[in-house]
């Protein structure tokens, strides 16, 4: 069967290290690409699905052996794992092999729709990080937010900007991701149908469109910073060319990568000698992409700007009742922000106005809820996180009662608690609901109910 791959893009690939025309065309029309998960470290599931085989380069990423629906599963609800196709946690390594984790860091996700990258990100960082998970596609980072809300991990800022934004952070970010929009063609076998989008002009217009976001975000790069360049289409022009084009505009040098023979990666050296990695499904249980790392050599300290707004702070009586919520002896910070209470790790307190000074915060941390004058108001976020107060009422669901809760029906549950309830499934928490006497109201947000019936 010949494949329906564009001609133009095949006569473009040819001579690139690890093509092979062939074996390229046979694996896009040789079935279904590989399912895989990565699973959240915060509130991993408690068994893996049956005959998950790990990712060789990730520490948390499995195949499965058949895609299941996820929608029907409430522990992919609950934010227990994503799914991710495998050759994208390789970022893993690219992050690990030029950065010190351990350290507290101020990263930088830059175009992070939906979340793959971001969730990745998160679970690498030491707690005490700072990731700032951006989207500059205005409908594009509702779902964004959806994921880290799931995720449920306090250091994360999402924020709703243009790249240029950033460069009023000059200095600022110890890493920067940018896994560009590009023309796509490593996900050709998942999405047959984006083969009709792809054009030698789109080419174009992506790496200018790339150039001009790299451009724009280098100075928010500190000294010795990281810079990981990422995109999902095997075009020169969008990998190596880039690659040497950040490598004659800035001073940055590139990183050289170690890979296990085994997993079968393509090192390849752009003309100005910078390390780039290929992935071919050809060669490896992936999808196409590309990634590069480089270390940028100038640049300053960051100094912050001058005038900033502080967060307000709750009052002692509303810590009183807000301390009824999270977990004792947490160490972060809370603040009010626009009438919600937010909670961050508390060394990064410091951050929220400075990021302020520059961008559009669509969610700050963890939102815990609202404080009202006879209540407080729980958030979903709140639900979503590790930090739920042990002795907040809660209950076990059944999955058939999960999936009407996540439908946003009425559930009938037989409890004596009245008020706010945790609904949980597997122990892992989905949500709210409020006991009445005479009925409960599911508090499931309504935009994110599913539709699915078996
Ligand atoms: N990192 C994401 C993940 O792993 O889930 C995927 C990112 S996708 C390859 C590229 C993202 O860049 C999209 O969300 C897209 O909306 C965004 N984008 C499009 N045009 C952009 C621009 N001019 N500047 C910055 N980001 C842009």
């Amino acid at each position: 069967m010949s494949s329906h791959l564009p001609k133009e893009l095949l006569s473009s690939l040819e001579g690139l290290p690890g093509y092979d025309a062939a074996a390229f065309e046979a694996v896009h029309t040789a079935g279904p690409a590989p399912t895989s998960i990565r699973i959240n470290p915060a509130k991993p599931p408690a068994v893996l699905p049956e005959n998950a085989v790990p990712v060789p380069w990730s520490s948390s990423g499995y195949y499965l052996a058949s895609r299941p629906s996820f929608t029907l599963d409430p522990l992919f609800h609950a934010g227990t794992y994503y799914v991710q196709e495998a050759s994208s946690m390789f970022l893993e390594q690219a992050l690990r092999q030029t950065t010190d984790l351990t350290r507290s860091l101020r990263v930088l996700d830059c175009c992070a729709a939906p979340g793959g990258k971001s969730t990745l990100l998160r679970s690498l960082l030491s707690p005490e990080s700072l990731l700032v998970s951006n989207e500059v596609i205005r409908n594009r980072v509702s779902v964004l937010q959806e994921n880290m809300i799931k995720w449920g991990a306090p250091g994360t800022v999402v924020t709703n900007n243009d790249p240029r934004d950033f460069q009023r952070l000059e200095n600022y970010f110890d890493v920067i991701v940018v896994d560009a929009p590009c023309s796509g063609s490593g996900l050709f076998r998942r999405e047959p149908d984006a083969v009709n989008e792809w054009s030698p002009g789109n080419v174009q217009l992506c790496w200018q469109r790339q150039q001009r976001i790299l451009a724009d975000c280098w100075p928010a790069l500190r000294r010795e910073g990281i810079l990981i360049y990422s995109t999902c289409a095997y075009s020169r022009e969008e990998d190596e060319d880039i690659l040497d084009w950040l490598m004659m505009e800035f001073d940055a040098t590139s990183c050289s990568l170690q890979l296990d023979p085994e997993w079968n990666i393509v090192e390849t050296r752009s003309k100005k000698g910078g390390y780039g990695y290929r992935f071919y499904p050809h060669r490896l249980k992936g999808e196409g992409l590309f990634i590069a790392a480089l270390r940028k050599n100038d640049g300053n300290s960051f100094a912050p700007p001058r005038k900033l707004n502080q967060p307000e702070k709750p009052s002692k009586k509303e810590l009183e009742t807000i301390h009824q919520w999270i977990q004792p002896a947490s160490s972060l910070a809370l603040f009010i922000h626009q009438e919600q209470v937010h909670a961050l790790p508390e060394s990064r307190l410091v951050d929220i106005p400075i990021l302020q000074s520059a961008c559009y915060l669509k969610e700050a941390g963890i939102t815990l809820g609202q404080l009202s004058a006879k209540d407080f108001i729980p958030h979903h976020h709140l639900a979503m996180s590790t930090m739920a107060h042990p002795g907040i009422p809660a209950l076990s669901l059944s999955r058939e009662q999960a999936l009407q809760y996540l439908r946003k029906e009425d559930l009938h549950p037989g409890t004596t608690h009245r008020g706010w309830v945790l609904v949980r499934y597997a122990d892992h928490n989905l949500g709210w609901i409020k006991v009445l006497p005479q009925r409960s109201n599911n508090y499931y947000p309504k935009e994110w109910r599913i539709l699915k019936r078996e």
